[in-house]
């Protein structure tokens, strides 16, 4: 996992612009796999969660349930002011709070949106931790 971790990628309402970046990780300019970083559709394949967007009402329980499939050891980084505090967001009336009042988050990348290259360190710097 260390080496060549899989990760997947839970939208909770994001205005896609997070997602676009990290979407733009996986084109052949920044080409992620060249790493060893793999993107899955699965939660139960993945190491290392990417939450995007505000946890609201109706998508806690969705990304408590995600975030149960993962198998040990499992990782959550928090992708852009969204997920760190709302953002744009924090005042609306159905925000759930923060991703890491839901779930446990070990990264922040901050940013609205942050660029690939910030996406990417979080990731080289979450498994620098785990060395
Ligand atoms: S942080 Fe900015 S770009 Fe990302 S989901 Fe929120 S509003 Fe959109």
């Amino acid at each position: 996992m260390k080496r060549s971790p899989w990760i997947s990628h839970y939208n909770a309402s994001s205005c896609n612009g997070c997602d676009l970046e990290i979407l733009a990780c996986l084109t052949p300019r920044y080409d992620v796999e060249r790493l060893g970083i793999v993107l899955r559709e699965s939660p139960r394949h993945a190491d290392i969660l990417l939450v995007s967007g505000v946890v609201n009402m109706q998508n806690k329980d969705r990304l408590k349930r995600v975030y149960g499939q993962m198998a040990k050891d499992k990782y959550v980084i928090a992708i852009g002011a969204c997920g760190i505090s709302g953002g744009p967001f924090h005042e609306g009336w159905n925000m759930a709070g923060p991703v890491d009042k839901v779930i446990p988050v070990d990264m922040y990348v901050p940013g609205c949106p942050p660029r690939p290259e910030s996406i990417i360190n979080a990731i080289a710097k979450l498994l620098e931790g785990l060395e």
